[in-house]
């Protein structure tokens, strides 16, 4: 049987396309693996696969008694519910360090890179693996979406260079242009649900004991959101926050703009707030805000502990 590698719930571009390119890599070092994710593609993902013609990974949502490489994440409330039965191989990634653990040594490389995709492509340098057209294409696009076109501040040198070798390897010569692209396809909020659309990127953290949920729509303007839209999403956020959570936000992020709105439904709003350097009110504006990985989380995660 052969070892999954699997993104997290949830997925967002970086964790599919991770999943194919860490599934490449392992196949060119002679491992047994093949690609899952926990869920179908958002607008975004639909669009990097049919552009590059790939085919989406097989959605597994339950991993007992399987053999298992996470790629992109390693908290265990991002895996199936029913992690603790799988035997976890190894883990390539570029967030905080998680919560899973193994009960034998575990092949792991986790880089604080923009994207996991940069670390596969050092990966695949290292160990001399090929990239085709279509997987560097897919792979460069995963690095424009978590860097947000090299915008957030998680972006560094590697992930500039990485995206310009996987450019040249695909042959794509305006990266601006098909990152917005990209975005514009991720912008398309029509036919889905305000509860689609808090969870088309959406984490739960563990926070010293409060469960936070953290959903985060990046936008190419934060006008396609009305002021219906808003308040629906305001009234699904506690509901959500209602699922047993402390905590429920909703990260609105215009790229343009290169800062965030906040919505959200909290026990803990005035420390939710203040931890973000902002007050509660109707309209939350956080300039600069672009990554809830370094600009969100770790300021929450040190709200909570306190
Ligand atoms: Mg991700
Ligand atoms: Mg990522
Ligand atoms: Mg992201």
């Amino acid at each position: 049987m052969s070892a999954l590698v699997l993104g997290h719930k949830n997925p967002d571009t970086d964790s599919i396309v991770a999943a194919l390119s860490a599934t490449n890599l392992y196949r060119g070092r002679g491992i047994d693996v093949q690609a899952a994710a926990q869920g179908t593609p958002a607008p975004e993902t639909a669009f990097v696969l049919e552009r590059f013609k790939l085919t989406a990974p097989e959605v597994v949502t339950s991993v007992a008694g399987k053999d298992v490489y996470l790629v992109d994440y390693s908290d265990l409330a991002q895996a199936p519910d029913d992690f603790k039965e799988a035997k976890l191989l190894g883990i390539i990634d570029h967030h905080k360090l998680g919560d899973v653990t193994s009960d034998s040594p575990v092949e792991c490389f986790i880089m604080p890179v923009g994207c996991s995709n940069t670390v596969i492509k050092m990966l695949h340098d290292y160990y001399g693996v090929q990239i085709d057209p279509a997987l560097a294409g897919a792979m460069l696009c995963a690095i424009l979406s978590d860097t947000v076109l090299f915008k957030s501040p998680t972006c560094t040198e590697q992930d500039k260079k990485a995206a310009e070798d996987l450019a040249k390897i695909a042959g794509v010569t305006d990266l601006q242009a098909l990152g917005m692209e990209m975005f514009k396809a991720k912008s398309n909020l029509a036919g889905a649900t305000p509860r689609d659309l808090i969870f088309r990127d959406f984490k739960d953290f563990d926070m010293s004991g409060h469960k936070v949920g953290i959903g985060q729509l990046e936008l190419v303007s934060l006008e396609l959101v009305t002021p219906e839209l808003k308040a629906q999403l305001k009234d699904e956020l506690s509901k959500v926050k209602g699922e047993g959570r402390d905590s429920a936000l909703l990260v609105l992020t215009d790229i343009m703009e290169e800062g965030s709105e906040l919505l959200m439904c909290s026990d803990s709003a005035d420390k939710v707030a203040a931890a973000l350097n902002t007050t509660v009110s109707d309209k939350m504006w956080l300039p600069g805000v672009m990554s809830r990985k370094k600009q969100v989380v770790p300021f929450l995660e040190k709200a909570f502990k306190a």
